[in-house]
């Protein structure tokens, strides 16, 4: 293909067909369904995720690429392009002229906004059947550490209480173009039935984000402005203490917390 990739976009484009395959029979797309998929580049995993639904609405940020979008794609009459940011779309305006049943993600992601598009897609509130994204290997091992391991931290927490994450497959930097520095992971985010109640979700954020803000520090002194007394009690409730470290702390024992806490 001749293009000028822009690493600054985070293009690295998938090459082997086999897990184009994978990734879209991880996403198990199911009935009518709209798949909304963020950055087609060439529009290879485009082609397939086509064969599966309804339609396929695409965000994607480079418009050089629409001329070869337009040939790649050409086959196919369920594709939607939009040539924008997706961080700045309304998704939940952009679906409404699509009919479906079911709506799911799937997207070999710009790896730069991994996190502000994954916060982006839990704020927009819809109700996705499932997340099935490719991202940087180690930052799919953060999502899905547990407590007690270095790789805990705040986002860990905060994707934990909306969703199953699932480990699907390692894909090695060898099957793209350019070849990236890093290795990359397919996951699969399910929504969780049963969310634990939360009262304020900014609260629990702003809570997530302050415990861990310095990794050696204690609950104690990260927390500083907070209600010590009201956590002290909680945290012994389960035998923590203002001396425990945020990594050691598991998602029910931050719920807790966050719903104990005044704004
Ligand atoms: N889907 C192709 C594949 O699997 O080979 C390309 C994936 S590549 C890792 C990421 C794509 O996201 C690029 O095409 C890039 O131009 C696009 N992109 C980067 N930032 C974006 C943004 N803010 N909104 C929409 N697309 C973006």
């Amino acid at each position: 293909m001749n293009f000028n990739f822009k690493k600054s976009l985070g293009q690295n484009f998938l090459t082997d067909k086999n897990i184009l395959e994978r990734i879209v029979s991880s996403a198990n797309i199911q009935g009518n369904s709209l798949v909304i998929e963020i950055g087609p580049g060439s529009g290879n995993l485009t082609r397939f995720i086509a064969k599966y639904a309804i339609h396929v609405l695409c965000y994607e940020i480079d418009t050089r690429l629409e001329e070869i979008l337009d040939e790649n794609l050409k086959d196919f009459q369920n594709i939607t392009i939009i040539y924008d940011d997706f961080l700045k779309r309304d998704i939940k305006t952009d679906i409404e002229k699509f009919s479906f049943d079911n709506l799911y993600l799937v997207a070999n992601l710009p790896y730069y906004i991994t996190t502000p598009i994954i916060e982006k897609v839990i704020q927009s509130n819809l109700s996705f059947k499932k997340l099935t994204i490719m991202i940087q290997k180690e930052v799919g091992e953060r999502f899905m550490a547990l407590p007690k391991t270095k790789e805990y931290n705040s986002l860990t927490v905060y994707l934990n209480y909306y969703f199953d994450i699932k480990r699907e497959f390692v894909v090695s930097r060898n099957a793209f173009i350019p070849k990236p520095n890093v290795d990359s992971i397919v996951i699969s985010l399910i929504k969780k039935d049963n969310l634990l109640e939360l009262n304020d979700i900014n609260l629990f954020n702003k809570l997530l984000k302050d415990s861990f803000k310095y990794k050696r520090k204690t609950i104690k002194n990260n927390l500083k402005n907070y209600d010590l007394k009201t956590l002290e009690k909680i945290l012994n409730k389960y035998n923590y203490s203002l001396a425990s470290r945020a990594e050691e702390i598991p998602l029910e024992v931050f719920v807790e917390l966050a719903n104990n806490l005044k704004n």
